[in-house]
Formats: C-alpha cells, sequence, structure tokens
C-alpha cells in the first residue's frame, strides 16, 4: 500500500483536518491544528507529505522518527501539531487496513469505557454556578472552568475574592462530590498562584491547570508545597522530551498532553507510559473536534493512568459548528453517566461526513484568540 494524497480542510469553529489517501482506497483522518494558528500547521503539513507521499503508510513508527528527527530542528507547537495530525491519520488507515480499532492494534483495551468532563463559563467565567448545575443535569460527573480573568503578578485581593465567589457558587450548585477543574490558564504568575490556590483549597477541586505558564514550571515546586490541591498541566507541552523534567522533580500530578499538538497517538501514548512509571495520573487535554477526540479515545483505552478526558462538545468556541457535525454516527460519542465507551470501528472508529467537510471547509475560519491588556497597558496571558 502506498500514499497517494494529502487534502487539508480549514472548518470552522477553529479546526483543520486531514485526509490522507491509498492507492487501495483506504483514508485515514487526522486533526493537526495548533488553536489560532491553523494556516501555519497546514503549511507545515503540505511540506511533510513530500516526504510520505509514495511511502507505505503502515510504517508508522519510522515515518514519525523522520518527520521528527530528519529535519535537523524540531519539537514545538507548529511542527509537532502537524506530525500529530499525520500520525493519526496513518493510525485511521492502519486500523482500516487490519480491521481493528487503533487500541486493539496498542495492546488492547485496559478499560470499557472513558471518563469525560465538560467545559461551563467561557474565557471569562460568568454564571458558572447555573452552568455547572446543566452539565451536572446532563450527566457529567465533572466540569472544568477558568478560575480567573486577566491577573497581573502582583495583583488586588479583590480579584482573589471574585474567583473564590466563583468556585464556591459552582461547588454550591453541584454539591459535594462533582469533580471541578480549575483552570489558572497560565494567567497567573507565581506570587498570585500561591494564594489562589490556597483559598481554593476548602472548595477540594479535583485539580488546579497550568498554574503557571509550562516555561516557568520550576514554580510548581513551591505551588505544590503551598496546597494539597493535585497540579495538572501539559497542554502546551509537545514532547516526551518536554515531559522528561516535569515528571523527574515530582510536583505534577496530573500531565495533559494534546493529541493533536503532542505528536499524535504514537508519541502520547508512550508519554502516558512515562507518567505511569512516575504514579501521575493523566487527562489528556482536547477543546478540539471528533478526529482529535477519537485519537484520544483510542490510547485512553490502552491507558490504565488516564482518569478523565476532555472533551469539547457544547464548549464556548464551537458556537455554530460542533464535533457531532462531522460525524456520520454521532451515537459514537454518547456520554452515558458521564463516561463514554470506547469507539470499536476500525482505524480511529469515527466516519467523518465528507460533504459537511466539503461544506465547511468552503466557509474555513480565521480563528484567533483575542488579545487582552492589563489596565497598565501591558499585554495579559489570555
Ligand atoms: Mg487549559
Amino acid at each position: 500500500m502506498k500514499i497517494t494524497k494529502f487534502e487539508t480542510f480549514i472548518v470552522p469553529p477553529r479546526w483543520l483536518f486531514l485526509k490522507i489517501e491509498t492507492d487501495e482506497g483506504i483514508v485515514g483522518w487526522g486533526e493537526p491544528v495548533i488553536e489560532g494558528r491553523a494556516a501555519t500547521v497546514k503549511a507545515a503539513v503540505e511540506e511533510l507529505s513530500e516526504y510520505l507521499i509514495g511511502k507505505d503508510p503502515l510504517r508508522i513508527e519510522d515515518h514519525w522518527q523522520v518527520m521528527y528527527r530528519a529535519g535537523f530542528y524540531r519539537g514545538g507547537p507548529i511542527l509537532m501539531s502537524a506530525i500529530s495530525g499525520i500520525d493519526q491519520a496513518l493510525w485511521d488507515i492502519k486500523g482500516k487496513y487490519l480491521n481493528a480499532p487503533v487500541y486493539e492494534l496498542m495492546g488492547g483495551a485496559c478499560r470499557d469505557s472513558v471518563r469525560v468532563y465538560s467545559w461551563i463559563g467561557g474565557d471569562r467565567p460568568s454564571d458558572v454556578g447555573k452552568a455547572a448545575k446543566e452539565a451536572v443535569e446532563a450527566g457529567f460527573t465533572a466540569v472544568k472552568m477558568n478560575g480567573t480573568e486577566e491577573l497581573q503578578y502582583i495583583d488586588s485581593y479583590q480579584k482573589i475574592d471574585e474567583a473564590v465567589e466563583r468556585i464556591a457558587a459552582v461547588r454550591e450548585a453541584v454539591g459535594d462530590y462533582i469533580g471541578i477543574g480549575i483552570d489558572f490558564h497560565g494567567r497567573v504568575h507565581k506570587p498570585m498562584a500561591k494564594i489562589l490556590a490556597k483559598e481554593l483549597e476548602q472548595f477540594r477541586p479535583m485539580f488546579i491547570e497550568e498554574p503557571v505558564l509550562p516555561e516557568n514550571n520550576e514554580a510548581l515546586r513551591e505551588i505544590a508545597h503551598a496546597t494539597n490541591i493535585p497540579i495538572a498541566t501539559g497542554e502546551r507541552m509537545f514532547s516526551k522530551w518536554d515531559f522528561k523534567k516535569l515528571l523527574e522533580d515530582g510536583y505534577v500530578d496530573i500531565i495533559q498532553p494534546d493529541l493533536s499538538h503532542a505528536g499524535g497517538i504514537t508519541e502520547c501514548k508512550k508519554i502516558f507510559a512515562m507518567a505511569e512509571a512516575y504514579d501521575v495520573a493523566v487527562a489528556p487535554h482536547c477543546p478540539l473536534g471528533p478526529i482529535a477526540l477519537a485519537s484520544c479515545l483510542q490510547v485512553d483505552g490502552t491507558s490504565h493512568n488516564v482518569f478523565i478526558q476532555e472533551q469539547s462538545l457544547g464548549i464556548h468556541y464551537n458556537q455554530g459548528s460542533d464535533l457531532l457535525d462531522y460525524l456520520n454516527d454521532k451515537k459514537v460519542f454518547e456520554y452515558k453517566d458521564g463516561y463514554v465507551d470506547l469507539l470499536k470501528g476500525p482505524g480511529l472508529g469515527i466516519s467523518m461526513n465528507e460533504e459537511f467537510v466539503n461544506e465547511q471547509a468552503k466557509e474555513g475560519h480565521n480563528w484567533k484568540n483575542p488579545v487582552w491588556r492589563h489596565k497598565d497597558g501591558t499585554v495579559a496571558e489570555w
């Protein structure tokens, strides 16, 4: 079998899909995107396709190594997201060729289903109590929300109190035992992260996420000493080498690699296994589309230390076109009591509605996150 064609589709709300064709008629789908840089990743995918066209799609590990190593420069969000989507599509082809879901090709399942959580509240969290209640009524056993808006290196206790009030409202609305993930979103700097984490402890959150930016991960040591809340991070880390020091240092409790950013199925399976050796849990990041989610669920199926999966159904970014819209069989992502079953179809286990993909690609998108500034005019983390 030979790879014959690469085709990319920039589709709303903010995604990039990739279809790889073969001379045996088997096609594979991937989602190579970094949010806000879809066109740049598309160009990287096209460059990588020059090497892959004409090659055997089943030699995934070798293709991964060539894409990663043979260009001399490596890593980072753009190249690794391009590799991720290509890798997903190759696994989809392999699974269809062997008529098995990807998890069967990676050792087989160690679970029947995966717990999922729902986003609430948007970029600037408001009305979160009500949204949390609705998510729980829809069957979710866990929610995630942004903790704060902009926060300066040293900011006012008023903003701390506002954050505390919001989390209090959520805890009040959902009762004692629903999981609450609180995403600091890299908006918080070390001095405020310690204060905020300590104040939020009373609500017994499931985790705090990106308490500081990943480039400041050495600060996790001090934050971990200031609070007993599990610390999660990793959506902006892109390979096993990026995770190496984080795991060795031992201050992280949950890693959150993104299957569309951290080298795809091949690399994330390895990163999850590295975490297992450090007794660290995994909650794969996935605010993206159906191909990315299917890829996550395939690896989750074989990974003992995955305890929950992010998914974007109904997320604030998806207004107007959501992940189910792109599927022929929407039932594969049916959530029951806050869990989703493994996808048992061949390859990634989903069937793309190509007509809809083509239609949406005509519309395209140019999604960018907003640029936020503090009161003094300095740029703020979004
Ligand atoms: Mg996050």
